[in-house]
């Protein structure tokens, strides 16, 4: 199903024209137009899910396979020296666009993109309750 007022159902659609890289029945991968870094891609499925939530796992599946592939394709072409796979669910957590897609980040020595935290500590007590949450 699409969302008429989704952009990214429009762009996954062909209905608003994209810097396609890839495309098959299921998926469009574009140039992200706010690249972290050169080659940024969006792997986009072109049935509507807002997020990781309502995404059914045959999809789920399929997106990481693809993932996968474009990582090798991206690699080969752009010579990058790494990559990461970002996927965002939720503002709090960076989304802003409500159809799920998983940002394809070619990165380079020195590039400077921040996609770091800051490293915590797992207390004991933080521990315990997850672990047990968890498991209920
Ligand atoms: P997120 O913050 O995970 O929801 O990612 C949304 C991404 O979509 C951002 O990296 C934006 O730069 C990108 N973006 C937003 N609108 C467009 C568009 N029309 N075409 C391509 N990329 C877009
Ligand atoms: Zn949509």
């Amino acid at each position: 199903m699409r969302d008429s007022e989704c952009i990214f159902c429009k762009i996954a659609g062909g209905d608003i024209p994209s810097a396609t890289i890839y495309e098959d029945e299921k998926f469009r991968v574009i140039l992200d137009l706010g690249p972290a870094s050169k080659g940024h891609a969006l792997i986009l499925p072109k049935e509507h899910f807002a997020n990781i939530y309502e995404l059914d796992e045959k999809t789920a599946a399929d997106a990481f396979i693809l993932a996968k592939k474009m990582a090798g394709k991206m690699t080969e072409a752009l010579g990058c020296d790494g990559f990461n796979i970002v996927q965002n669910n939720g503002s709090v957590a960076g989304q802003t666009v409500f159809h799920f897609h998983i940002h394809l980040i070619p990165r380079y020595e020195n590039d400077g993109v921040g996609l770091g935290w800051k490293p915590g500590q797992l207390t004991e007590e933080q521990k315990e309750e997850i672990l047990s949450k968890m498991r209920e």
